[in-house]
């Protein structure tokens, strides 16, 4: 859902990931903390890949440390399509507790969050440290440093399997209203915006999870006593991989024929597995 408080120059995305939460975890057996991990990324991503216009543009949020228990968490979003995949330790996260803070999954690490724009074919990146208590945390701070955008991130997980949902809130100050590109520059005193970031800061991770609360709910709550909310309803959220043979087999072309045949097994096939969903492709290159 978008939605915009014209009095206040702001707009804000609300989402919310129930079976489809549910699809993207079922391709891996991933541990509690790492499906939880998973959710908030999935959530983010949906949140920021709602940001984009037009079609087939993407959005993709990758989080990368040296020596961290988690090394590598890649989400993206294309089309209202989302998909993701944890690559981290089993043995040393097995040791951690079972409510691991961001800085001992990933250590010392970033954060990039790239928009392709398919229209003009122009990429955005940047890259800010993973830092603060959480995912969200470090994206507000991406589109702060980034980006001169003050943001306000909230997410809710509730982490059962077989019945994950997940919610949440993206709130930015935008001078120009919805369509402005124009930044604020660093500029520290921002009162209509303060107001926003505490109503929006004060939702709960149980309303945003609440399947009983519809998100139009959630909106009215924090922001009733506004004049005006323009709402619309944003694109469904759906799974999504683009892995297919020929990709890999465009891959597998660009290696030496040795290399090739070192890969093959008995039977002269490349067996190869889709990192975000699990699938396995049995491809002979010859
Ligand atoms: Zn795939």
């Amino acid at each position: 859902m978008h939605f915009t408080l014209p009095h206040k120059n702001a707009r804000g995305r609300a989402v919310r990931l129930g079976p489809v939460l549910d699809t993207i975890l079922s391709a891996h057996a991933y541990p509690a903390p790492i499906r939880h991990l998973l959710a908030e990324a999935l959530t983010i991503t949906a949140l920021l890949g709602s940001l984009l216009k037009g079609e087939d543009s993407q959005l993709t949020l990758q989080a990368q440390t040296q020596d961290g228990i988690v090394d590598l968490l890649v989400c993206d979003y294309r089309n209202g399509e989302l998909r993701g995949y944890v690559r981290h330790d089993r043995a040393r996260l097995d040791e951690l507790g079972p409510v691991p803070s961001l800085f001992s999954l990933f250590g010392e690490g970033y954060l990039a969050i790239t928009f392709d724009l398919a229209a003009t074919g122009q990429r955005y990146q940047g890259v800010v440290p993973l830092e603060g208590e959480s995912l969200a945390e470090a994206c507000q701070s991406y589109f702060f440093q980034s980006e001169q955008i003050p943001t306000l991130i909230r997410i809710g997980v509730s982490n059962t399997p077989g019945a994950c949902v997940a919610g949440g809130l993206l709130l930015q100050h935008l001078p120009e209203g919805e369509e402005g590109r124009e930044r604020l520059h660093v500029q520290l005193d921002h009162p209509e915006w303060e107001h926003v970031a505490v109503l929006g800061g004060s939702v709960s991770e149980a309303e945003l999870v609440d399947p009983s609360l519809d998100l139009e709910s959630v909106v009215w709550r924090l922001f009733h006593e506004e004049p005006e909310i323009r709402t619309e309803t944003g694109t469904g959220l759906t799974r999504g991989c683009r892995c297919t043979i020929e990709h890999y087999r465009d891959i597998l072309s660009r290696f030496a024929a040795a290399e090739r045949a070192e890969m093959e097994n008995d039977d002269g096939l490349i067996v190869v597995d889709c990192s975000f969903c699990s699938r396995e492709f049995a491809i002979d290159i010859d």
